[in-house]
């Protein structure tokens, strides 16, 4: 029998396993390495540290959505491949051979370029590793009875939904001693947004008494101080990283064709251009037409790459996929509120949360997660 590996539970191979749940790969055994047993869909991770959702309401499950594909789970996170005998090395030392390969891993957070961000900063990647350490950071703030001061780190969304999100969660259980920065190199948060969202954003922060540090570059972190390329060092009791995405070093280490950032390399058809038999997808693959690293991309990825690695191993034509040129972004700004996004075209109000959220759950439910209800 022919294997097939599935490297990483990203939004785009939950694609995939629903798929197979509903039609198995005739001749072929199935297998998907995963360091955890769930999937965080990042899109409502802002909503549980608001407090509008339970964790688990967050979470896609891996192993049984795995289980109910007949698809083998392990799991241990990817840590090499070796291209000439087509395996898979795991961090718990095991191996795993493949006939066909895809990998959705997501990216790791970007904190090469800032000296001391891995020791003194919280990362929001791993997801699981900021979820695990989120009620620490909560009983340090609480515990301190002078002003806490966070510094979140980087204005895309990831960064600013956080932002809104701590700061909802403040209002609602009296932090009144916790004072939020978040800081961007741009003079405006949310880069590559048009500049009416931009200043809107920016409006809505100074409104919930967030304070935005546009136009800074910080150089280093030490022990409770952030070095800036202008002006003097930022204090802060607690710091945030949401600096953008790397990629993970073993792909290119492999010798698998990569973009010059370290992103797999794919064709239309999510085929590695170096490796026919190895496909990606998500914000670790570099896709022929370039789209920004986002969620929406990865999820749209994934019905066309469980067609054609069902086509692939069935010996049949690859699909090609374009990726839209626009995307909806919906970013939730806290208190229930959110902002929509589409090319130059934004609206805001709580009527676009109550959307964001809406389309949320529908996208829970599709892998199996039961409806859930927002929290009072
Ligand atoms: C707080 C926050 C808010 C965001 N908001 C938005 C938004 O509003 N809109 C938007 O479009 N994007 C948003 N993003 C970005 C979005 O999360 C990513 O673009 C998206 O998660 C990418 O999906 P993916 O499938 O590539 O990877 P991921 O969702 O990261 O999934 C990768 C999976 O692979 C696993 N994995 C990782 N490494 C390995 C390994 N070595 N071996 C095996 N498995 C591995 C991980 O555990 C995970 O299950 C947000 C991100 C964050 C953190």
């Amino acid at each position: 029998m022919k294997r097939l590996v599935l490297l990483g539970g990203g939004h785009a191979h939950v694609k995939v396993l629903a798929d197979l749940a509903q039609l198995p790969l005739a001749g072929w055994d199935v297998h998907l390495i995963s360091p955890y047993r769930r999937q965080i869909y990042s899109g409502m991770l802002p909503g549980w540290v608001a407090g509008h959702y339970p964790i688990e309401a967050c979470a896609i499950r891996l192993d049984t959505l795995a289980g109910r594909a007949g698809v083998a789970f392990h799991e241990t996170a990817g840590v090499g491949l070796d291209l000439a005998t087509q395996t898979v090395r795991g961090a718990d030392g095991s191996t795993l051979r493949f006939d066909a390969l895809s990998i959705d891993t997501g990216p790791m957070p970007a904190l090469g370029d800032l000296p001391g961000s891995a020791e003194h900063t919280l990362p929001v990647r791993p997801i699981e590793q900021f979820i695990a350490a989120w009620p620490a950071l909560v009983d340090r703030m609480l515990g301190q009875c002078r002003r806490f001061d966070l510094v979140i780190l980087g204005a895309g969304a990831a960064g600013i939904e956080l932002a809104f999100a701590i700061q909802r969660r403040a209002a609602i259980d009296g932090w009144s001693h916790l004072f939020i920065t978040v800081m961007g190199s741009d003079e405006l948060p949310l880069p590559g947004a048009p500049d009416r969202t931009r200043k809107h954003i920016a409006r809505l922060l100074a409104q919930r008494g967030i304070v935005w540090k546009g136009a800074t570059r910080a150089t280093r972190v030490e022990a409770g101080l952030v070095h800036l390329q202008a002006g003097p060092p930022m204090a802060f009791d607690a710091c945030i990283a949401s600096t953008g995405a790397a990629a993970p070093s073993w792909p290119a280490a492999s010798g698998l064709a990569t973009d010059k950032r370290g992103f797999i390399g794919v064709s239309r058809s999510l085929q590695s251009t170096s490796h026919p038999n190895i496909f990606s997808a998500g914000d670790v693959a570099a896709y022929a037409d370039v789209r920004p690293k986002s969620g929406v991309y990865a999820v749209r990825a994934g019905p066309v790459l469980a067609k054609n690695l069902r086509a692939f191993c069935e010996g049949k034509a690859l699909q090609a996929w374009t990726p839209q040129l626009r995307a909806l972004y919906l970013i939730s700004t806290g208190d229930r509120h959110a902002l929509a996004t589409w090319g130059r075209w934004s609206w805001s109000g709580s009527w676009v949360w109550r959307w964001k959220d809406r389309i949320d759950r529908q996208f829970m439910r599709r892998f199996g997660t039961e409806p859930l209800e927002a929290s009072p």
